[in-house]
C-alpha cells in the first residue's frame, strides 16, 4: 500500500542500500524496499511518539526486526557514524524543515550519502542548502497524487564546483527543462494564487509597496518560465 510519491522516491534508492528514512512515521518505505529485497541495513528515525510507535509496530508486522531498526531521535541523530549510511531519505516534510535537518546533522553526512529529499513546499530553500554543501542535484521528479503536487530532489555529493542560476534553484534545474504537464499545472497555480492575493492586497486601504513589487517579480519569473 505505497503511495506512488513513495514509490517514486523508493526507485531513486540504489539496490543493498544502508537507508536512513528520517521522519519515517509508518516507515513504509524502509518496509517496502525491505520486503523487496533491496536493503542491506535500515534505520527508521521518527522524533515524535506516535509515529515512532507506528515504525516499532509496522516494522515488527512485517519480520524486519532484524534488517530495519527503529529510532526514536530527532533528525540525523538517529544515524551513527558505524551504520555505514549510505542513502538518506527525508519525505513529507516542508523545505525548510529538510533542510534544517540536514544543517544541524552535518557531522552525519561525513560519508557523503546520497540525498532523496520529497519537500512538500519550500524546494527552493532545499535546493539551497544542497548548492552551499557540494551536493550536486543528479535528477529530479514533479507528480500529482490526490490532487497535491510532489517534488522529487536527488542529490549527490561531488566535490567539484558546479552552478545553479536563479532559476534553476526557484523551479528545479531538471524540472525547468522537462517543463512536463505536473510542472506547468504547478506554477499556473502558484501563478493564480499570487495574482490573487496581489488584487486583495490592492483592494485594501494600504499596502506595503515592497510586498507588492516582490509579489509582480515572482508574476514575471513565473510567466517567463512557462512562456519560455
Ligand atoms: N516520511 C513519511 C512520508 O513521506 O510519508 C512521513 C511523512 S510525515 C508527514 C512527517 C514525519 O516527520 C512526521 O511523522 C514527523 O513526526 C516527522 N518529523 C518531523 N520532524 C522530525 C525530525 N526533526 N526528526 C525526525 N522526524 C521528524
Amino acid at each position: 500500500h505505497l503511495s506512488q510519491r513513495l514509490l517514486r522516491v523508493a526507485s531513486y534508492v540504489p539496490e543493498d542500500a544502508r537507508l536512513a528514512d528520517i521522519g519515517s512515521d509508518h516507515a513504509y518505505l524502509p518496509a517496502y524496499l525491505g520486503l523487496n529485497n533491496q536493503l542491506a541495513f535500515a534505520i527508521a528515525g521518527e522524533v515524535v511518539e506516535g509515529p515512532y510507535q507506528n515504525a516499532v509496530n509496522e516494522i515488527k508486522k512485517e519480520g524486519l526486526n532484524n534488517l530495519i531498526k527503529v529510532r526514536h531521535a530527532d533528525g540525523l541523530a538517529a544515524i551513527n557514524i558505524e551504520d555505514n549510511i549510505n542513502v538518506i531519505t527525508i519525505c513529507g516534510m516542508g523545505g525548510p524543515l529538510i533542510s534544517e535537518i540536514l544543517e544541524e546533522g552535518q557531522l552525519k553526512l561525513a560519508n557523503h550519502p546520497l540525498l532523496i529529499l520529497q519537500p512538500n513546499v519550500g524546494e527552493k530553500q532545499v535546493r539551497n542548502w544542497l548548492l552551499t554543501n557540494s551536493y550536486r542535484i543528479i535528477a529530479e521528479e514533479i507528480l500529482s497524487e490526490d490532487h497535491h503536487i510532489y517534488e522529487i530532489i536527488v542529490a549527490k555529493y561531488d566535490k567539484n564546483a558546479f552552478e545553479l542560476s536563479a532559476e534553476d534553484l526557484e523551479f528545479g534545474p531538471f524540472l525547468r527543462q522537462q517543463k512536463n504537464e505536473v510542472f506547468v499545472a504547478k506554477w499556473q497555480e502558484e501563478l493564480q494564487k499570487i495574482k490573487y492575493v496581489l488584487e486583495e492586497m490592492k483592494k485594501a486601504r494600504e499596502f506595503p509597496i515592497a510586498q507588492e513589487q516582490k509579489m509582480l517579480a515572482k508574476i514575471k519569473r513565473i510567466e517567463g518560465i512557462l512562456d519560455d
